[in-house]
């Protein structure tokens, strides 16, 4: 272990920055395929980080690969989205399929460390309180090096083989490598908070809620969604992540204090589900849809976060960044005498494995900012009396649910929209 009093080592195959859910991911998967691994953070461990901390069925699946789904589960296990909003409610169970049919929700204090401890014990060298301050560059675009400087000031080099940046939604690192963030793009603005809850109901308790009519306290439907996640018993106490998200785009930005709308939110659910007065209240921004530009050099990439790897139809970000871990690794590891390395690879693998999905549900997303869009398209769908059989359709591709192997009807119509999605994108995720 690397604590912010000893030092890093000199050089190492594989640094990663940033040891949020991604970067541990990547930490781990690196160790897996025989490399040796610095992962850094600004922060010390355990942090927090503001998030939904909600786990789909995608997110288990990524986790099983990680070795970690079992104790996740069993900590807090959940059937299914309900949706309401509109004078409707329907439930739609996780979906048979290629993914498990359970999911979760675990503060990200405590998941973050439990990956960040899971990478370090596979044998990462961890070092926290270490933030990269700069890179050196070799010949070209490539990184030969970093500084990392310590909470106390101290500074190191270490070189670098390869540069893994999984460093967050602000994506420093990600900057001084050239990073741009599109937020003509949609974007999202999300609040949460804990709050203690008394319910007993088991359709409370055991299932995520998502609210789709989200009115501010003068009455206005904002484009986005309120969510209420059970995370089960801490400290012998039931608490659940409250939260509101808005959509955005830099032509039509979010007309709301998302920390309001959430008190405001949470008064109005807070006699249904027992709730004790929101806690811990933050707010931060959410890039979504791959709508990042230079996301890989010959020898570095971002991921997760850092390249927007974010679902604009549900604001899931966790699984994405954790499976971009796994896709980069398995990359670079297959890697070995290509001289272009990452840079064009990268973003290529990115769009291959998610652009169409990423590029339609921005594209809808981007619909939803319009202020006529839902208060029009809500009563005729949720609300409606076929809203059942619409919205458990809907709830399986906000999710992302449907994989290439899937030959059902509205898999099949999905996938197709997504190739003319992407097609006719101006500028396609990524690029
Ligand atoms: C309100 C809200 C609700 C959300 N709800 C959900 C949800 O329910 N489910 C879901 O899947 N997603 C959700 N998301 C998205 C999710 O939080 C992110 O997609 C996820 O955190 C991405 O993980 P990451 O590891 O890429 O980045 P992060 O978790 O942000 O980790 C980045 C790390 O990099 C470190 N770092 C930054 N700069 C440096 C540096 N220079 N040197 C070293 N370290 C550095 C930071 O300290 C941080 O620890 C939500 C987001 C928001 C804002």
């Amino acid at each position: 272990m690397c604590s912010s009093a000893s030092i890093p080592p000199l050089s190492v195959d594989v640094l990663v920055v940033g040891a949020g859910p991604t970067g541990a991911a990547a930490a781990i998967h690196a160790v897996d395929a025989g490399f040796s691994v610095l992962l850094v953070d600004s922060q010390t461990f355990p942090r927090d980080k503001t998030c939904g901390d909600g786990l789909t069925p995608r997110a288990i699946a990524e986790l099983d690969r990680l070795g970690l789904a079992e104790g996740v589960l069993e900590r807090t296990r959940n059937n299914g989205l309900k949706l309401h909003g509109f004078g409707g409610s329907i439930t739609a169970p996780w979906p048979e399929g290629p993914f498990p049919t359970a999911g979760s929700a675990v503060p990200r204090l405590l998941f973050d460390d439990l990956l960040v401890q899971h990478a370090r014990s596979l044998g990462a060298t961890v070092c926290d309180g270490f933030a990269v301050s700069s890179v050196t560059h070799d010949v070209g675009r490539a990184v030969s090096g970093v500084t990392l400087r310590s909470s106390e000031g101290t500074t190191h080099e270490v070189k670098v083989r390869w540069l893994l940046v999984a460093d967050g939604v602000r994506s420093p690192v990600g900057k001084m490598l050239g990073r741009t963030w599109h937020r003509d793009n949609v974007f999202g603005v999300a609040a949460r908070s804990y709050c203690t809850s008394s319910s007993e109901d088991p359709e409370k308790t055991q299932w995520i809620h998502s609210h789709l009519e989200l009115r501010d306290d003068e009455g206005t439907v904002h484009p986005g969604y309120g969510w209420i996640f059970p995370l089960g018993e801490i400290d012998g106490v039931q608490q659940m992540n409250v939260g509101c998200g808005a959509l955005a785009t830099s032509k039509r930005p979010a007309k709301v204090n998302t920390k309001k709308l959430l008190r405001h939110y949470a008064s109005q659910v807070s006699e249904e589900w027992q709730l004790g007065t929101p806690t811990k209240v933050t707010s931060a921004l959410l890039p979504m849809g791959g709508s990042v530009s230079h996301v890989a050099g010959p020898n570095w990439a971002l991921l997760g976060d850092a390249a927007a790897l974010v679902n604009p139809l549900n604001g899931e970000g966790i699984d994405y960044g954790m499976e971009s871990s796994r896709l980069a690794v398995e990359l670079i590891s297959s890697l070995v005498n290509n001289r272009d390395g990452l840079t064009y690879a990268w973003p290529a693998l990115l769009r291959r494995e998610f652009g169409e999905g990423f590029s339609l549900a921005r594209r809808l997303a981007e619909s939803l900012t319009l202020d006529w869009f839902l208060p029009t398209v809500g009563p005729l769908t949720i609300g409606a009396p076929w809203g059942n059989s619409v919205m458990g359709v809907a709830a399986r591709l906000m999710g992302n649910l449907v994989t290439e192997s899937d030959r059902d009807v509205v898999a099949k119509l999905w996938r197709a929209a997504g190739k003319a999605s992407i097609a006719a994108d101006s500028r396609k995720p990524w690029a």
